[in-house]
Formats: structure tokens, sequence, C-alpha cells
């Protein structure tokens, strides 16, 4: 029988190109509201940035380091909220992500 969804994309940094999108550990639903946050948002998201530079993507808890600037979105990023934007919530809500980062980049 043949499913009627779309696989996810296997990596969402080649579906979205000028992002840079670091995934580990994260779960389902964070990884379906970056892919729909993305899809609606992700013009505005680098428009805000305002340079070429790729937008650097968090989700996920196993991360070591991650550069400044990160978008660290959902609770699993908490503990590198100092070094970018951090979006709390599990996960978060897609405007409050744009939101939060226009904020950092303004
Ligand atoms: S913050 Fe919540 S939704 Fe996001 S990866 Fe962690 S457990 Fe999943």
């Amino acid at each position: 029988m043949k499913s009627p969804f779309a696989p996810p994309p296997d990596k969402l940094s080649i579906e979205f190109a000028g992002y840079d999108i670091r995934d580990k550990q994260s779960c389902s639903a964070c990884q379906s509201t970056l892919l729909m946050f993305l899809k609606r948002y992700g013009k505005e998201l680098h428009e805000a940035r305002k340079d070429e530079n790729d937008v650097v993507i968090a989700i996920g808890k196993g991360h070591e380091d991650l550069p400044q600037g990160t978008l660290c979105i959902g609770n699993c990023t908490a503990r590198h909220k100092d070094c970018g934007v951090f979006v709390s919530g599990c996960p978060p809500v897609a405007s409050e992500i744009l939101k939060a980062y226009s904020e950092y980049y303004k």
C-alpha cells in the first residue's frame, strides 16, 4: 500500500540552502517544527540576518560546542543559550523563533 505522505528530507540543510542546520539527538517534534518554520519563515529569517552568511540553527541535546550567533531551538539546546539566540519550548512556537532571531539581529 502506498503512503499518502512524502517522507521528510534526510538533511534539512540540503533542502534549505543558506542554512547550516545542526541536528544532534533531537526528536521528531523539533524536526517538524523546524521544517514548518523554514518553509513558512525561511526568507524572513535570512532577511533579518542582513548579511550573506549561512544561518546556523541547532536542535537537539547532543551539541558540545556551537558558534556564536547560533539560533538554538528548543529546551534541549538551553545550555548553549549564551552563544546566540535561544528559543525555549518543547518544541517552541514557530512565530516565536522568528521574533527572537529578529530581535537579536535588530
Ligand atoms: S526541545 Fe523538546 S521537542 Fe525539541 S528536541 Fe528537545 S525534547 Fe524534542
